[in-house]
């Protein structure tokens, strides 16, 4: 390295997550190694796919791996890859301002004031700048073919210098000084530890102190059978970057109607805040061949099942596959499909083969699915989500819970409205005065205590050709007219009318309509509301943000 570079600020939310990075109390500082390797594999993944695509590279047949070194003497960790280093511009861009969408959604989170830093450091996955958390400064030599090589050095508050520098191996250096609290890291076993636990599946060879320590393997490639649940366990935490188990695995091969070598794998932990936000990416890294075409694939599966994670590799995905592409090829729209359908056929299994450990799963991830009737564009699409769903049932006792499919099994000839009534209870849908009539006729009505559960079914409208309907809705159509000669203890016809119109001109412009009828037993009236009403509230404040 030589001379001086030249000092830079960083960008404003840079300074921001670095002050909070550095002074995190996070006690698993360690997940910065897993940040390092995944920075460099990505590095040489790079190479690997511009090698390719035929872009030309300066000794395009070097040995694409990662070298970590330990030095106790010195206190420094160093990871080294040969990858496709930074310009001195990309050095800028990429380590100076916040780019990756877990940052963004990390400080937008603690914006908000009610978390603790330290403890989502490691959920989100803050990147290159968790090695502020142990290093009091850092190194990065670095050097891109067909340019100059740079160092850029920060000790992780305001600035940063870069400058040339010479002798800088093609792909990156990364040198961390480590703080004095952090000396674990300058040792060998710890870092081999750190590794295996975060870092095994990485599909370069990772050397430490000059022997290699991780498995190269492509599990989504092996014979299913021949993948043990450890190995599930392990690679999901790698590509999933989770601390928890997969619920539910997904692995299987195809070759029509598209070729596909399929690994997904969906949580055993409950979603995050920020997997529930709509700006969080889709879980799945998309290859051909074993050759990493984009991490968070958008687009190869609907955002709805963002929760979901892990590989897709399929032989009839271009390799020179751009962002545009991905967004609008037919190619996609058809693996998409594909996907999405067996995910759904999947999960719908699931519930019938793994009863006890689905419902956990739905109560968890009910809402995604939700999400995914509201967005949904075909009404078979929709009717196939809402297969997953689940609801307490008037004739099933309270905690049991019911499917569309197990109501329309249950409705007699003839019959045509699947009947649900939203209430923020069981006590208070079994004593509403909407329930009241469907009682005393032993009708079926489902009941719905989320906020949303009513805009959802609205939504959907139909299932299996017979009709949501809204308990509401029917008690406002009166479809003979009452007849008040049989209504037991009425009062007579000209009385009500009077006390209708009373009502009407005491009431004004509040209501659209005072009726009487004959369907209530032990409640005096009922207030209904047009379509859209009790969902009013809740568009307006929970799902603004849906198109
Ligand atoms: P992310 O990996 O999610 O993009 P990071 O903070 O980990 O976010 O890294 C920021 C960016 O810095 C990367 O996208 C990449 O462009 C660049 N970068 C980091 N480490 C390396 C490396 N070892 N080789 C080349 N580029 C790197
Ligand atoms: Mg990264």
């Amino acid at each position: 390295p030589t001379g001086q570079g030249t000092r830079m600020e960083f960008q404003a939310e840079t300074r921001m997550l670095l002050d909070i990075v550095a002074k995190s109390l996070y006690s698993e500082k360690e997940v910065f190694i897993r940040e390092l390797i995944s920075n460099s594999s990505d590095a040489l993944e790079k190479v690997r796919y511009f090698n390719l695509t035929g872009k030309s590279l300066e000794s395009p047949d070097r040995a694409l791996e990662i070298h970590i070194g330990t030095d106790k003497v010195a206190k420094t960790l160093t990871v080294q890859d040969t990858g496709v280093g930074m310009t001195r511009e990309e050095l800028v861009d990429n380590l100076g301002t916040i780019a990756r969408s877990g940052s963004k959604a990390f400080l937008e989170e603690l914006k908000k004031g009610s978390v603790d830093p330290g403890t989502i450091i490691g959920q989100f996955g803050v990147g290159f700048y968790s090695t502020f958390m142990i290093a009091e400064k850092v190194e990065v030599y670095t050097r891109a073919s067909g340019s100059p090589g740079y160092l850029w050095t920060s000790d992780g508050t305001g600035t940063y210098e870069v400058g040339e520098a010479e002798n800088v191996q093609l792909g990156t250096k990364i040198v961390a000084r480590l703080k004095p609290d952090s000396l674990e890291f300058a040792d060998e076993d710890r870092i081999k530890e750190v590794i295996r636990k975060y870092s095994n599946f990485v599909g370069n060879p990772i050397f430490l102190n000059g022997k290699q320590v991780n498995t190269i393997q492509a599990v989504w490639l092996m014979d299913p059978k021949d993948v043990s649940e450890e190995m599930h366990e392990e690679f999901y935490r790698f590509v999933g970057n989770s601390y928890d188990r997969p619920r539910f695995t997904l692995h299987y091969r195809t070759d029509a109607p598209v070729n596909l070598r399929t690994l997904l794998y969906f949580p055993e932990g409950k979603p995050g805040l920020f997997d529930l936000s709509r700006d969080m990416d889709v879980g799945i890294s998309l290859y051909c061949r074993k050759v990493l075409i984009r991490h968070r694939a958008e687009n190869i599966l609907p955002k709805w099942l963002r929760f979901v994670k892990g590989v897709v590799d399929s032989e009839d995905i271009p390799l020179n596959l751009s962002r545009e592409l991905l967004q609008d090829s037919s190619q996609i729209r058809k693996l998409r499909t594909v996907l999405t359908n067996r995910v759904v056929r999947f999960l719908q299994d699931r519930a019938r083969k793994e009863p006890d450990s689905y419902r956990e799963f739905i109560t968890n991830y009910g809402i995604f699915f939700k999400e995914g009737i509201l967005t949904g564009q075909e009404q078979m699409e929709k009717e196939e989500i809402a297969r997953l769903l689940q609801y307490e049932s008037s004739k099933c006792p309270a905690g049991e819970r019911v499917t569309l499919m197990d109501y329309a099994s249950r409705m007699k000839p003839g019959e045509r409205d699947i009947f649900y009534l939203a209430a923020p209870s069981r006590h208070l849908a079994e004593s509403s005065a909407y329930f009241e009539a469907f009682k005393a006729r032993d009708v079926e009505v489902l009941f719905c205590y989320e906020p949303y559960d009513e805009l959802v079914l609205m939504t959907l409208r139909q299932f299996d050709r017979k009709n949501l309907t809204s308990v509401e809705k029917e008690m406002r159509q009166e479809k003979e007219s009452v007849k008040v000669e049989e209504m037991e203890g009425s009062l007579p016809k000209s009385e009500l009318d009077a006390l209708t119109e009373w009502m009407k001109d005491t009431l004004g412009g509040k209501v659209s309509a005072v009726k009487y009828t004959g369907k209530l037993d032990s409640h005096p009236c009922v207030v209904t509301v047009e379509d859209m009403g009790a969902a009013r509230h809740f568009v307006r404040t929970q799902f603004a943000g849906i198109p």
